[in-house]
């Protein structure tokens, strides 16, 4: 027997890479900017609903490397030498 919700509208099995990341909680891409209007625009881009779309977010799945400067849309971020040895220190 089939079931179908009492609404009549069929249910939607999540797509993967949707919605929040998994992991927003701890991402150091958050520590780059200053500026909460620009990091808003990669969160709203990217951490809130698209992650699977985050070149961060899928190198740390396969187990590699994510660099500090390493972009969602999988750009590097052009920061001085200087500054970036102290934040990684
Ligand atoms: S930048 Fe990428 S890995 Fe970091 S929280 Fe956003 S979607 Fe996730």
């Amino acid at each position: 027997m089939r079931t179908v919700p009492k609404s009549g509208m069929r249910t939607r099995a999540p797509i993967p890479g949707r919605g929040a990341c998994p992991h927003s909680m701890a991402c150091q891409m958050y520590d780059l900017f200053t500026s909460r209007e620009i990091l808003n625009v990669w969160k709203e881009n990217y951490c809130q609903d698209a992650y699977g779309d985050c070149a961060r977010y899928r190198r740390a799945c396969t187990g590699s490397f994510v660099p500090l400067t390493l972009l969602p849309n999988g750009r590097q971020l052009n920061v001085d030498e200087r500054w970036l040895r102290k934040a990684t220190a």
